[in-house]
């Protein structure tokens, strides 16, 4: 039993919930393992910096197309 891997989850005492996680999955059946559980789209509880929000990394794949066809554009002249 000390083998199974344990739920991740970080408690309001700052210590891990250590509780059994799901199979398969790395949090136990309280932090997000059962199915529909889960914040909801938008929800900004966890949020630290916005690097990682959908809007960001669109926003950097943006600018990476962009300066990608500028190079192919000046390789053609
Ligand atoms: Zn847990």
């Amino acid at each position: 039993m000390r083998q199974s891997p344990r739920c991740g989850a970080k408690t309001r005492k700052g210590t891990r919930c250590q509780a059994p996680a799901l199979s398969g999955k790395t949090r136990c059946r309280m932090h997000g393992g059962a199915t529909g559980s889960g914040a909801p789209r938008g929800n900004q509880n966890a949020l630290k910096h916005g690097l990682y929000t959908k809007e960001a990394l669109a926003q950097r794949k943006h600018v990476r197309d962009l300066l990608r066809k500028g190079k192919e554009l000046i390789e053609k002249m």
